[in-house]
């Protein structure tokens, strides 16, 4: 089972804002900004690659309800989820980064060279 199932089930502790039937919010253990929040479905879905978007209309009605928790919709905020190897996905269960609490830097995603593709 995978460590998010593991908080799902509440067999590992985690630091819960909101939850609901589908999914829960918790405090990312290693935060990255003064607000660091992440947002699971409670089923295990792997990564964006294989949601369902009939779930997405929900988790973002509900990532919603979380920025409105955390009193951040005014000020701003950034959603972030990563995919795979490229993406620098750790966890292998769908989730949401919900970052904010300060201005947040937009620095270089990637050592290549961003022209390399076109
Ligand atoms: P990602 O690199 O997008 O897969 O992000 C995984 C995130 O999960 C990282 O930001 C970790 O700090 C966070 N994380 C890993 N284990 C836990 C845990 N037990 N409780 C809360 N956050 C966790």
């Amino acid at each position: 089972m995978c460590i998010f199932c593991k908080i799902v089930n509440k067999e590992i502790p985690s630091n819960i804002i909101l939850e609901n039937e589908e999914f829960l919010a918790f405090h990312d253990i290693n935060p990255k900004a003064p607000i660091h929040i992440l947002v699971i479905p409670k089923v295990h879905v792997d990564s964006f690659n294989e949601v369902d978007p009939q779930m997405m209309k929900n988790m973002t009605a509900f990532m919603h309800d979380v920025t409105k928790e955390l009193k951040i919709q005014e000020n701003g905020y950034r959603v972030i989820t990563n995919v795979g190897e490229d993406g620098g996905q750790e966890v292998r269960h769908l989730h949401f980064h919900i970052v904010g609490g300060a201005k947040l830097a937009w620095s270089h995603l990637s050592d290549a060279n961003p022209k390399s593709m076109i």
